[in-house]
């Protein structure tokens, strides 16, 4: 039986549109298929896999109003956001057509005697299981690497946003990759094991939640499969008592305002040492209070709807049980009266162990405040999260914020005085629950390929 995709308009609610699927014998035909051309692929010289992925940055500029668009449609992402996340894609394309030949021209190594080199050979096809949360950008950071470095790829893709899925495979085509290189299944997640269980997938890259994480984990734990998995976060940021309190209200705000707080290194507990906790609670709440609400495709919006409703509702939950459990509402926190998936910029002070807002992780504009006794007091309630995705520090004192981010947090990313964004340039993953492996720079390539040992007597 095909499966059928449904959108919606989170803004209002309205049916979108209604693809149907592959069966899942259709997706495992697919995938062989994209397997099969894996051979071709590989063989073709590095620089003519950079000249096709050039294209496709060109692809993405040409059409990167309607790309926006249809994120906007898809899963309510504000429309300025949208065409910025395309450009990133194509930024990413081109960065990968430049750099990839050098991360993986052959190391040779000295063996004083016989001839000796590393070298770093394509592995098969990847599967790609991607969320909704950046459509095309959680899809791009994935294949440009991946692609370049011989592998192909097959895609599957969050449920509500299909049209997207389908959009990034004509990406692939209308820049001139060979057919089957890269290809999108419109699958439903029950049928993820069955293509890692399948001849035809070597290896297999997430990002989502942590219990998507664990079934994936699982499955190509029992095929033997590599795997890459960038799962959660609770990203906390130390405000120390020589912060800028006016600076660290608009770093903190922005960090979990990032794509309406749903975003993995979207801040979400800040954690503020005693002397400046009331002065920086006051300001947060003030700074978050700009986030106007509304129409995703108008310019003066910065916090447009959640995905869904019901993503919505279950950010509301956590808010209320964290207020039963003593937290403190100082802005927001209410539902709007209007259709569509709607919440308002929110901030709880007061927030401790025990509450939703401290030990989940909340996927939405709600920023939980944090008390701390002192510098190493702030550093232990960071790292006490099952998470370790992004953390920040925010100091006036440069080394002091260094020192703490290079050599304290437990986390793949740590920044100084500003928010956590991801950059084709950086290598990009967690620890503890969120996830292991790195996307994203010459560690990012080195994933998905075999780093093959070469002595020649
Ligand atoms: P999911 O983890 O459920 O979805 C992410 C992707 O995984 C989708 O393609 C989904 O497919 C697929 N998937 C889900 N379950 C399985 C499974 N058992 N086996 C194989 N594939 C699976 O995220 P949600 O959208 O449901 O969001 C839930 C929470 O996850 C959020 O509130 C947030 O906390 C976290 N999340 C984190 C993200 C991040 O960037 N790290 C991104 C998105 C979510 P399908 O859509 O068909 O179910």
């Amino acid at each position: 039986a095909k499966p059928r995709f449904e959108t919606a308009d989170p803004a209002t609610g309205t049916p979108g549109r209604s693809y149907e699927g592959h069966s899942r014998d259709e997706a495992l035909a697919v995938a062989r298929s994209v397997r099969a051309a894996f051979a071709a692929w590989r063989a073709m010289p590095i620089g003519e896999r950079a000249r096709l992925m050039r294209e496709a940055a060109r692809v993405l500029r040409r059409r990167q109003a309607e790309f926006a668009e249809l994120m906007t449609a898809e899963m309510g992402k504000l429309l300025a956001d949208g065409r910025g996340e395309v450009e990133k894609c194509a930024f990413n394309c081109d960065y990968f057509a430049e750099h990839a030949e050098a991360f993986l021209r052959p190391r040779p190594v000295d063996l004083d005697g016989p001839k000796a080199f590393v070298t770093f050979n394509p592995i098969g096809t990847v599967l790609a299981v991607m969320p909704w949360n950046f459509p095309f950008w959680q899809v791009f950071r994935f294949a440009a690497p991946t692609l370049m470095a011989g592998n192909t790829a097959v895609l599957k893709h969050a449920s509500n946003v299909p049209g997207c899925a389908l959009a990034i495979e004509s990406v692939f085509r209308e820049a001139g990759f060979p057919d089957d290189v890269f290809r999108t299944l419109l699958v439903p997640s029950a049928d993820v094991k069955s293509l890692i269980d399948d001849a035809s997938i070597a290896a297999v890259t997430l990002t989502g939640s942590v219990e998507a994480g664990r079934q994936v984990a699982a499955a190509a734990g029992a095929a033997l499969k590599k795997s890459v998995l960038e799962l959660g976060g609770s990203d906390a940021y130390l405000i120390l008592e020589d912060a800028d309190i006016a600076q660290a209200a608009r770093v903190c705000a922005a960090a979990r305002m990032v794509n309406g707080g749903q975003s993995c290194i979207a801040g979400k507990r800040f954690v503020a040492v005693r002397p400046v906790r009331e002065a920086f609670e006051r300001a947060l709440a003030a700074e978050m209070a700009t986030y106007v609400m509304g129409d995703p495709r108008d310019p003066v919006t910065k916090l447009g709807p959640m995905e869904s409703v019901k993503a919505r509702d279950r950010i509301h939950d956590q808010v209320r049980r964290s207020v039963e459990r003593g937290a403190r509402l100082l802005t927001g926190g209410t539902v709007p009266d209007r259709p569509g998936a709607w919440y308002p910029p929110t901030v709880l002070a007061g927030v401790r162990p025990g509450m939703a807002v401290y030990d989940e992780e909340v996927f939405g504009p709600v920023a939980a405040v944090v008390e701390a006794e002192d510098e190493a007091d702030a550093i232990r309630i960071a790292n006490g999260a099952r998470f370790g995705l992004g953390s920040g520090v925010l100091t006036r004192d440069p080394a002091r914020g260094e020192r703490i981010a290079a050599e304290m947090l437990e986390a793949g990313l740590s920044f100084v005085n500003g928010n956590v964004r991801s950059d084709p340039r950086l290598p990009f993953g967690g620890i503890k629950e969120s996830g292991y492996g790195r996307e994203c720079s010459e560690f990012g390539i080195r994933e998905f390929v075999n780093i093959k040992s070469v002595v020649v007597h």
